[in-house]
């Protein structure tokens, strides 16, 4: 579904990725770890437009979409999960999920913001998703409350909920699980599990939560360095010396388990 071909970026004197291929298959859920400063979230704003590639090209099914900005990628079926912006946490979450359609069809979500009230007086479709939204995520209890005032779980369910108000169906989450509690972890990884098997979702997840991964994701890619150094299952990948070693160098092998 995404085959990122060959792709590298420099930052000033630093190459941040190197030569990477890797392919996100339709209906997976794809893991992506490695230490920190391995490259990952800038793969992730490459494959989603934020940044331009140095050298490689990105494709979603058979079409080059390199370059092309995220407002747009939307439409295409992929979008990267953005964390709430500022001037959006003094709106309520049913505001929040309510904007997101009508950033799709501008490049600014701020426009999209001043023209909220509109979208709720004349999309009923709109207000119909919402509510499926608040529902398959279990926080309808929350619609009121302002997403400033959420812990930072439920924002990342929130997250979710936004990438759920577009018609994207391959979505990059880049660390859903950072800085959440366990009992919310379980319920995002849960959310995540549930839109793919009964969604279609097809999910490139970067996380360093190993249970996390080990649970939801197959096949996990490794990065280190700005390379991928290793494909496969997590218990392919725990065996591999390399990896182990990629790990012991960002001081994370507690993480890669015994
Ligand atoms: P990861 O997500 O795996 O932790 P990143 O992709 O964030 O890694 O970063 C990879 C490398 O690129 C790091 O050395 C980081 O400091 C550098 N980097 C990332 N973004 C920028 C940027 N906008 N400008 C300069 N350096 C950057
Ligand atoms: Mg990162």
């Amino acid at each position: 579904m995404i085959r990122v071909d060959n792709v590298s970026k420099a930052f000033g004197g630093l190459q941040a990725v190197r030569g990477v291929s890797l392919e996100v298959t339709r209906g997976s859920i794809t893991g992506l770890i490695g230490p920190n400063g391995a490259g990952k979230s800038t793969l992730f704003n490459i494959i989603a437009g934020l940044i331009p590639p140095d050298t490689g090209r990105i494709f979603l099914e058979q079409e080059d979409i390199t370059g092309i900005p995220p407002h747009r990628l939307f439409h295409k079926g992929l979008v990267r999960t953005f964390q709430i912006p500022h001037e959006f946490s003094r709106m309520t979450v049913r505001e929040n999920l309510m904007v997101v359609p009508a950033g799709q069809s501008g490049e600014n979500l701020f426009k999209s913001w001043l023209r909220w009230g509109q979208v709720r007086r004349e999309d009923g479709d709109i207000l119909e998703r919402v509510e499926d939204v608040l529902d398959f995520l279990e926080i309808s209890h929350l619609a009121g409350e302002l997403a400033g005032n959420l812990s930072g779980g439920q924002k990342k369910l929130l997250d979710l909920g936004r990438a759920m108000m577009t018609d994207a169906r391959a979505v990059l989450l880049d660390e859903p699980g950072a800085g959440v509690n366990r009992t919310l972890l379980g319920r995002i990884s849960a959310a995540i599990q549930r839109l793919n098997s009964e969604r279609g979702y097809t999910f490139c997840v970067i996380e360093h939560d190993m249970d996390l991964i080990s649970t939801l994701c197959e096949p996990v890619h490794v990065m280190a360095n700005g390379e991928v150094i290793a494909s496969g299952s997590m218990e392919e990948l725990r065996r591999n010396e390399q990896v182990r070693d990629a790990y012991l160098g960002g001081g994370m092998s507690g993480q890669m388990g015994a």
